[in-house]
């Protein structure tokens, strides 16, 4: 069998070569460390964490990246392995000893008699006679491999600098306030006339708002980062608010071709808009909203605004130094490069977040390349999974915003914003009516119940 070559030994490279490994098909797994650095990688070793030391919640029930944990877990993953392996007490979360854990998962490989490892930079196209490769160089991709992505994807699809708006879960928003229209009424391609969530400020509130934004709390940016200029369109709000008072209300806050059906006679001082964020129609991002304040910031200034007061956010915004592909466009159900088939992306630089969900997507890609080189069929995992709900997002569950302005396809965690809705007993065991947090813990219950038993289905018809 001609083996499989993987580029990068992050996260998403080392489980993508261990799962091809483990289905008996050879593969090479080229990593440039130490030869070549990045700006944020320390040591030499595979699956290095950059940052902190947590993969998050454990707890499969009622949390997503804790249900990604326990699929993993079920299909074999390394990163899992050699994680629950080198475990250091952190409450219902689960956090690693850094050292030990990408020791670990360097001497799994290298001791696989399948895998071979190879130091150095993949500096441009993979060779034409790597006829299978899975590219997993993540966030910090070295920037001659970035060009030569360029040049396959153009300039417009593939992102260096990750400006994230806010993104609310839709079932927090409060429609008392809040109301659907899009601006002028205008329906783009695929649109109602409707499909903004508008939240009106008056003047006090605007005020009020602006001020909040000036003196909040805002994180710096890393050295490399700070040379790397804003681009249009990615000012974050509280620099625009810098600029002058009325700035965002003549930007992204502007309140024209809006009518508040809540108050017809009062016109809007500005008005914050929300834009669908997943075909589901669960998540909405806050147009406009890039921000650098510290996330406890975000959470209790973007409150402020009418209709927000309860907000919960499925995650919140950014803006730092992040290589990604707008995938939805350019990458098939498996994860293939439509312009250049022989190349599989995994990892962050499909648009996850996080160093579980990277580890994921290489679980899949690496699953995914095994099959097509064992002349197998893989059935695409159902979309009611952890891991499913992940690949579709970054595969097709994303739907592309009908307006102008910078792309909006962004990472994300995972989260149970983009798993499809599920029917559950909305009343306790003495038919009372659930709400609040116990609906919501009811609600998670039915989500991960049905993740277990369609991926235990999933499986067993392989
Ligand atoms: P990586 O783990 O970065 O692996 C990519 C590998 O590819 C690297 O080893 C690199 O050396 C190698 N490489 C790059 N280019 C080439 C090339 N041309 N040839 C050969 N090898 C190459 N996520 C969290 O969950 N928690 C955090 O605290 C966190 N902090 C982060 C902090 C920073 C500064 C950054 C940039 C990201 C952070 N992330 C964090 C996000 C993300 O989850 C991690 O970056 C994660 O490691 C991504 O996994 P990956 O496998 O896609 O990439």
């Amino acid at each position: 069998l001609q083996p499989i070559h993987v580029v990068g030994g992050g996260l998403a490279g080392s489980e993508a070569a261990w799962q091809i490994a483990q289905a008996g098909v050879p593969v090479v797994l080229h990593e440039m460390r130490p030869v070549r650095g990045t700006d944020a990688h320390k040591t030499d070793g595979l699956a290095e964490l950059v940052c902190s030391n947590s993969f998050r919640s454990d707890d499969p029930e009622t949390n997503a990246v804790g249900l990604l944990h326990q699929e993993m877990r079920a299909l074999g993953s390394l990163i899992m392995a050699k994680g629950d392996a080198n475990q250091v007490p952190a409450g219902g979360a689960l956090a690693v000893d850094r050292d030990g854990f990408s020791q670990a998962v360097t001497a799994a490989l290298e001791a696989h008699p399948l895998v071979t490892i190879e130091r150095g930079e993949v500096a441009g196209l993979p060779p034409e006679d790597w006829s299978s490769v899975i590219v997993a160089t993540g966030p910090l991709t070295s920037p001659a491999l970035a060009e030569a992505i360029l040049s396959l994807t153009g300039e417009k699809e593939l992102a260096f600098f990750d400006a994230i708006a806010p993104i609310v879960y839709r079932e927090s928003i409060n429609m008392d306030v809040a109301w659907f229209q899009s601006r002028y009424d205008k329906a783009g391609p695929g649109g109602t006339g409707a499909d903004y969530i508008n939240c009106p400020l008056d003047r006090d509130q605007y005020e009020a708002f602006v001020d909040a934004l000036i003196a909040g709390d805002k994180t710096s940016f890393k050295e490399w980062e700070a040379n790397t200029p804003y681009f249009d369109g990615c000012l974050p709000i509280e620099v625009m608010a810098e600029r002058g008072r009325d700035t965002l209300r003549h930007g992204p806050m502007k309140p024209v071709g809006l009518t508040d059906p809540h108050n017809p006679d009062r016109k809007p001082y500005a008005v914050v808009q929300l834009r669908q964020d997943n075909a589901l129609g669960t998540l909405f991002n806050m147009v406009g909203f890039q921000t650098k304040l510290k996330y406890g910031e975000q959470t209790r200034i973007f409150r402020m605004i009418p209709g927000l007061e309860n907000a919960e956010f499925a995650r919140l915004g950014g803006l730092h130094r992040n290589t990604y592909l707008n995938s939805p466009k350019l990458l098939d159900s498996t994860l293939r490069l439509k312009a250049m088939p022989r190349l599989r992306f995994a990892g962050q630089i499909t648009g996850c977040e996080g160093y579980v969900e990277s580890a994921a997507v290489g679980l899949m890609a690496g699953r995914f390349a095994a099959a097509e080189r064992l002349g197998r069929a893989l059935p695409p995992l159902p979309a009611t999974t952890a891991m499913g709900a992940l690949i579709n997002h970054i595969t097709g569950g994303h739907i592309e915003t009908i307006d102008e302005g910078p792309r909006s396809f962004q990472p994300m965690n995972v989260n149970f914003g983009l798993f499809p809705p599920v029917e559950f007993a909305v009343k306790d065991g003495n038919g009372k009516r659930l709400r609040g947090p116990a609906k919501a813990v009811a609600r998670k219950r039915a989500l991960t119940d049905r993740a277990r038993a369609d991926l235990a289905a999933w499986k067993a018809a392989q």
